[in-house]
């Protein structure tokens, strides 16, 4: 069974064909700067001999429609597409609302309660709802699924999804918490309990996907009982850009100093904070370099970034009353063993104690970086939301063959 992965952004798109008998990769790749004068197309497949090949492509592509046609067309003049037939496509949608509790196969109804949610994420869904209408387009004959962001953390009890505002802004305006990754930590948590080889039902976990986003999950036999990302992508742990928690207050204050507006608010929160804003830079591997360099302002941003995944380690420690496993996972989480280090530092009572040959292995597959007398099992686990879509479109697809 192959399944095409599709993830629609506002101004990129990424692909990947997966071969579901063995989650072999056959074709995939990237469409950037949709709408600008040159867009770039990488494209890259195996070739009849199994070998790697990739194209790039710089040419103006106007809008998504243009976008996914330019991919078809490169997909059949590389002759990646004439190897395989698709079965099913799976859509990455960012925000599923509290009705998408689950990957959903589309059609006409559904596509119309996306359009409805999409002001729930409006920088995001819009791109996703895109991609479906012009892969519905593109594609009639293959069933498509929308597989949402939002959808393993709707088993959070209310005490937790709800915040202390009034009740009709939750009735009326449906705010309340959703958290987001969600392929990415039901992912790395089942690969967790494989690893450890015993039931995900038997299982406490925190899972810490760090990356350019990030978010912290506290998992009970499999279903998330509390998230770090809330009503958007914006709460919780510091990020690259992002600011995570802060006093919403901040913002009246900064209002009636300075007159700031509202989509100003909105950007510097989004695109300026985090650690871009204690530091200038939002790449961690940069951070790190300027910190190494005698960067105070770099080492502050550093140590608010690992403080912040202390604090939420403890909390959810205490939400789940015992853990078996803590674990890593993205860019920063699989591959900085410093920030691992930094963020379990002083949380031995806890059972938490890093070993630091273990820490600096490389990370290809699941490593475990406890220390040998440790209570708490510490895995590092690549993540693969690709793959987990895939994984969710088939299961959607069988359910409903
Ligand atoms: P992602 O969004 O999962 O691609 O993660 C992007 C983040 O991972 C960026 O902040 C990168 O700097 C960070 N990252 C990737 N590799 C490393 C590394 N070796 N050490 C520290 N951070 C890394």
């Amino acid at each position: 069974m192959n399944i095409l992965v599709i993830n629609s952004g506002s101004s990129s798109v990424k692909y990947q064909v997966l071969d579901m008998a063995d989650g072999t990769v056959l074709s995939g790749g990237r469409l950037e700067r949709i709408g600008e004068p040159e867009s770039r197309l990488t494209h890259h497949w195996r070739d009849a001999a199994g070998a790697r090949q990739e194209i790039t492509r710089r040419d103006p592509v106007p809008d998504h429609a243009h976008a996914f046609e330019r991919i078809a067309t490169v997909m059949r003049e590389s002759g990646s597409a004439g190897q395989f037939a698709l079965d099913g496509i799976g859509h990455r949608v960012v925000h599923g609302g509290e009705r998408f509790r689950a990957p959903t196969r589309i059609d006409r109804e559904v596509v119309e309660a996306l359009r409805a949610i999409s002001a729930l994420a409006p920088l995001h869904n819009p791109p996703n709802l895109t991609g479906i209408e012009v892969c519905l387009r593109l594609f009639p004959q293959v069933p498509q699924v929308a597989v949402f962001d939002t959808a393993f953390h709707q088993t959070m009890p209310v005490h937790a999804f709800r915040y202390a505002v009034p009740e009709s802004w939750y009735r009326g305006h449906q705010v309340r918490r959703y958290g987001f990754h969600g392929t990415s930590h039901a992912y790395v948590a089942r690969q967790a309990a494989v690893h450890l080889q015993r039931p995900l039902e038997s299982l406490r976990l925190i899972t810490l996907h760090l990356g350019n986003g990030a978010s912290a999950a506290a998992i009970e036999a499999g279903r998330c009982v509390d998230t770090s990302m809330g009503f958007t992508p914006l709460e919780g742990l510091m990020m690259g850009t992002r600011c995570g928690d802060i006093d919403p207050a901040i913002l009246f204050h900064l209002n009636r100093e300075t007159g700031i507006d509202l989509e100003d608010l909105d950007y510097q929160l989004n695109q300026e904070s985090g650690l871009k804003g204690i530091c200038g830079v939002n790449d961690m591997r940069e951070a790190q370099r300027l910190a190494a360099a005698g960067d105070e302002r770099a080492r502050l941003a550093i140590d608010m970034y690992c403080y912040r995944i202390r604090k939420y380690i403890g909390a959810y420690y205490a939400v789940l009353g015992r853990l078996d496993a803590l674990v890593f996972t993205a860019g920063i989480g699989e591959n900085s063993p410093p920030i691992r280090k930094q963020s379990c530092a002083g949380l031995d009572r806890f059972g938490i104690r890093i070993d630091e040959a273990r820490n600096v292995q490389a990370c290809t597959e699941v490593i475990e970086i406890q220390a040998e007398d440790a209570a708490v099992r510490v895995l590092v686990v690549p993540t693969n939301e690709e793959l987990e879509i895939a994984h969710q479109t088939r299961a959607c697809l069988m359910v409903r063959a």
